[in-house]
């Protein structure tokens, strides 16, 4: 392929950033019908300049899909457990085509009683959550998605992994507008982030990651054989641990300590739960309030003294790919142009 180029960058239109990771995932094992979600998710993570969550993960993709326990044919199964909680075993394969599965129960059980729960169980995870808020507030819910991962961060006080880099996303509709998303890990850095600066050879900020010694460190490389640390001191630690209950033992599934033994010193990506939370704010609201009116009330006191609301990136970044395409570093698209590609 003799793509475009800029500098040291290829230039790619969304479609061929789609076509590209699903003809790398087919290749690598996976049915259509469980690349085209992931390869959807990668797409609008490079779309929206979330760098460490587009097509740098799909080398990562690969390596998970070869792990021994990775089920190439899984089939979700989903589970009306109650009416407002829906379950759906991913049967050790990715969690998107469990979350499409799930998504239309998940969404009416919202509609029908104004809260649903939808557990996700048994699911390889490598994927940001903003992508599955908007596909929430886009059907006017609020919504929550939080998951664990591997034991990678020290909790406030200690040295040693013992939490995920668990992250959380809120999403909150907004009419006429983007919706109010935000997500993060809840550790000082996403893990991603930290190899992307390996890969840039820049050094970490300082209280962000301990070496494997337990000693503090700048250094990515040092920082990945080591432990990470949460934000916000011992209120991150507390908030990553809620995470882990919630969408671990909460739901029948593993924390991120088990999910590190899962996987066996094989560093695929983490395999555990996720759980989301659905409001409808038609049936919460009761109508006795105009809560656009408030919730935008609350957005211009943020936003007009010139502080951001989260997601205000991404979605200037979004405008700017659906015009011009995206921009992706020549060694990366080397990398994957090196991968096995089907058709
Ligand atoms: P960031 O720190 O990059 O961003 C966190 C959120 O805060 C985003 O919504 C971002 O909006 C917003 N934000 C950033 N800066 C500001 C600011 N100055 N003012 C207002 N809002 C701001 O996220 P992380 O590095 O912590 O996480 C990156 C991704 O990694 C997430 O999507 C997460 O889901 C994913 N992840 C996935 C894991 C998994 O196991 N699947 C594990 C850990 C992380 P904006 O995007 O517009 O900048």
């Amino acid at each position: 392929m003799d793509k475009a180029h800029s500098g040291d960058d290829v230039v790619l239109s969304l479609d061929e950033v789609f076509a590209l990771s699903k003809s790398v995932l087919v290749a690598a094992g996976l049915t259509e019908a469980q690349a085209a979600p992931l390869a959807r998710v990668l797409t609008e993570g490079q779309r929206d300049e979330c760098h460490s969550h587009g097509l740098f993960r799909l080398p990562g993709c690969v390596q998970t899909i070869h792990h021994p326990r990775f089920n190439r044919d899984a089939v979700p199964d989903v589970t009306d457990t109650t009416a407002a909680v829906t379950r759906v075993d991913a049967q050790f394969g990715f969690s998107l085509p469990a979350l499409e599965a799930a998504m239309p129960r998940f969404v009416e059980k919202a509609r029908a009683i104004g809260i649903s729960v939808l557990a996700i169980n048994n699911c390889f995870h490598i994927t940001a959550l903003w992508p599955e808020i908007e596909r929430l507030t886009a059907q006017g819910l609020v919504a929550i998605a939080m998951t664990p991962s591997h034991s990678w961060v020290a909790p406030a006080g200690g040295t040693k992994g013992a939490l995920g880099t668990n992250p959380i996303a809120f999403g909150w509709p907004r009419e006429g507008q983007e919706p109010y998303v935000f997500d993060f890990a809840t550790s000082a850095i996403a893990r991603g982030d930290i190899s992307l600066h390996k890969m840039a050879g820049k050094p970490l900020k300082e209280g962000w990651a301990f070496d494997a010694d337990g000693n503090p460190t700048t250094s990515a490389a040092a920082a990945l054989e080591g432990a990470m640390l949460t934000f916000g001191g011992h209120k991150g630690s507390a908030l990553s641990t809620m995470i882990e209950l919630l969408a671990g033992p909460l739901i029948a599934d593993m924390t991120s300590l088990e999910s590190m033994d899962f996987d066996d010193g094989l560093k695929a990506a983490p395999c555990h739960g996720e759980i989301l939370i659905a409001f409808d704010p038609a049936i919460l609201g009761g109508g006795s309030r105009d809560n656009q009116a408030s919730s935008e009330r609350l957005f211009s006191a943020i936003a007009d003294q010139g502080a951001r609301l989260p997601s205000t990136r991404r979605y200037a970044a979004r405008a700017r790919s659906l015009a011009n395409g995206v921009h992706v570093p020549r060694h990366l698209y080397e990398q994957i142009m090196a991968l096995p590609r089907a058709g």
